[in-house]
């Protein structure tokens, strides 16, 4: 393509909401034969909620809250702001000063962990509880599996080395998240998600978004890693992400694009920005690509 076919490749991209970070990126883009795909804020609307609670121990549902939002306050996570929010429903207090937090831990892909009221509170995935030797009994189990069954991810409460309780969070796909794969698939192009969160939610947003391919309880250097897997076996590769712990990938990847909703962090990784944070346009960004570079030579 010439220089001039380029430019208004990027400004048609441009004024529809396609940022494209110069030539290479555009020319990268219609080599595409495989997109890896973030789930929480990717494929999902990245805003969940807490839909159900289980309670194991013999106290109030407001007191559970208290201790769970004094925890879940001090951590960042989509999870953690959930639960606080749902915690001030809850509790319908007027000001919610939650109790304080001592000894605020957050396990980076678990859950977090602080001492909420001299008791010991771990908020978190399995993982997170057997990492710290709690016992989950089967009831638990159980709720784990029916909310992972509906595509929820299931978080588990302990209070002094006991599960206290256990609540489901919804992230619901994206509107159209299904049709983009399935334009995708009658272009020839794979879809596979990466996620940090169980296998059991991975696998079921998997199946709703008409994936076939799901990698769950994927640390960030995982997903770096499973995109230098695909390039070593001949797959073009893209990766779409919003996360600060997507950006090791989209810097990996052949063509690293970025939810325009996403973390600065993850924007400034990417060679192309989708601002609207819409995945159809991941398919505007290949026919871009496409009408640039086969049509003018
Ligand atoms: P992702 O953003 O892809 O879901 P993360 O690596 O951020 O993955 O988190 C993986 C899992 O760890 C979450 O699904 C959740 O189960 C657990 N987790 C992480 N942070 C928290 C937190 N602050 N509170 C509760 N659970 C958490
Ligand atoms: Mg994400």
């Amino acid at each position: 393509a010439t220089p001039t076919a380029v430019m208004v490749g990027t400004g048609v991209g441009a004024t529809q909401g396609v940022l494209i970070k110069g030539g290479k990126a555009l020319e990268s883009a219609n080599k595409v034969n495989c997109i890896v795909f973030d789930k929480t804020g990717t494929l999902t609307v990245g805003k969940p909620v807490v839909v159900t609670t289980k309670l194991f121990k013999n106290m109030s549902i407001e007191n559970f809250y208290e201790f769970t939002a004094a925890a879940e306050v001090n951590s960042e996570h989509p999870i953690a702001k959930a639960i606080v929010e749902h915690a001030k429903k809850t509790t319908e207090e007027q000001h919610h000063s939650w109790p304080e937090a001592h000894n605020f831990v957050s396990v980076s892909g678990h859950g977090v962990k602080a001492t909420v009221l001299n008791q010991e509170i771990l908020v978190g995935n399995k993982k997170m509880m057997l990492d710290h030797n709690i016992t989950i009994s089967a009831d638990a189990e159980e709720i784990l599996a029916e909310a992972e069954s509906l595509a929820r991810t299931g978080i588990l409460v302990s209070l002094d080395g006991e599960v206290a309780g256990v609540l489901a969070v919804s992230d619901p796909l994206k509107p159209g998240a299904n049709e983009v794969i399935s334009i995708l698939n009658s272009m020839k192009i794979k879809s596979i998600m990466v996620t940090g969160d169980n296998w059991g939610t991975a696998n079921s947003i998997a199946r709703q978004a008409g994936i076939e391919t799901a990698i769950a309880e994927a640390q960030p250097e995982t997903k770096a890693t499973k995109i230098k897997e695909l390039q070593a076996s001949g797959y073009t590769v893209a990766m779409v992400g919003d996360g600060i712990n997507d950006s090791p990938a989209l810097v990996a990847a052949d063509v690293g694009m970025a939810i325009g909703a996403g973390t600065d962090i993850a924007i400034e990784a990417a060679d192309i920005v989708l601002m609207k944070s819409n995945l159809e346009d991941i398919i505007i960004a290949i026919d871009l690509s496409n009408k640039t570079f086969s049509r003018i030579r």
